[in-house]
């Protein structure tokens, strides 16, 4: 992935157990056992931004970090499309109708009703639903090590 690719992605995030996290100003979120995909955009630095996502050990920024910090939270796979800003919402409502809306998370700065949806069924079975051939897939390892 060059470092100069700025686009939006989507973390495919599992919670292996219900766990209770406080989520900076949406406060405490009951988060229940499952797969979740989550809608970012990074119009700078892509690869930087999905390596942060994927580090434990960092200063709680965005919502999404006060998620991953939890230990029963995993990124288990990464999409990426190198496309504008735009496009986040877009996707974050093709995600929302195979899921259902973290109300309010990650969504500060649009008027969308989520960027965080627990997905309604396996992740294999939604996989092929939501995502079309424009995005690149990773696994967490594989960025991890470029
Ligand atoms: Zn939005």
């Amino acid at each position: 992935m060059s470092k100069t690719i700025k686009g939006v992605y989507v973390l495919v995030i599992s919670a292996t157990r219900d766990f209770r996290a406080s989520v900076g100003a949406l406060g405490k979120v009951h988060f229940r056992k499952g797969v979740y995909t989550y809608i970012g955009s990074a119009q700078n630095n892509l690869e930087k931004r999905i390596k942060r996502h994927l580090r434990k050990a960092k200063r709680k920024f965005w919502h999404i970090d006060y998620l991953l910090a939890n230990n029963s939270a995993k990124v288990v796979r990464v999409f990426y499309v190198q496309t504008g800003k735009t496009e986040e919402c877009k996707i974050a409502r093709k995600l929302g109708k195979n899921g259902i809306p973290v109300v309010n998370f990650g969504c500060s700065d649009c008027r969308c009703a989520s960027h965080l949806f627990m997905l309604k069924g396996s992740y294999d079975s939604s996989n092929s639903l939501v995502f079309d051939s424009e995005f690149y897939t990773l696994s967490p390892s594989i960025i991890m090590k470029a």
